[in-house]
């Protein structure tokens, strides 16, 4: 029973992270995961979203705020940052082969894939600012 009650809390934490595209905290994931569960803490939302990532499920951010972001698209894409107000772009732009060729220059290693997060102005703080 208590085994049924936390996959349903798993399932509850997955679906609404692939609900939304703003790749959220954990913080904001609890916030809006605690009107159906009330009872839920944010420990728990936190040990079942690294499980989800361990499990294959969902992808973990590190894009340097100090905070983990979390994305139900686990395809290889990359991120845009406002260094105004932290939001996280997708960008569906083709990855890179060619920075992996480059990046084999430098090593005897075998290189396989990179991540990179691009880090700029929003759109939206654009607007704010010109108006
Ligand atoms: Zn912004
Ligand atoms: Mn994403």
């Amino acid at each position: 029973m208590k085994q049924l009650k936390y996959s349903r809390q798993r399932e509850c934490i997955k679906s609404c992270l692939a609900a939304r595209r703003d790749h959220p905290t954990a913080d904001a994931i609890y916030a809006s995961i605690r009107e159906e569960f009330p009872n839920i803490s944010l420990g728990t939302v936190y040990r079942n979203l690294n499980l989800l990532v361990d499990l294959g499920e969902i992808r973990k951010l590190h894009c340097g705020d100090g905070a983990d972001h979390f994305d139900a698209d686990t395809s290889p894409h990359y991120h845009f940052m406002c260094r105004e107000c932290g939001c996280i772009e997708d960008l569906p732009m083709e990855i890179s082969q060619e920075t992996n060729q480059l990046a084999q220059k430098y090593t005897d290693g075998k290189i396989e894939s990179h991540i990179t997060y691009f880090y700029g102005i929003c759109g939206n703080c654009l607007k704010k600012k010109s108006s």
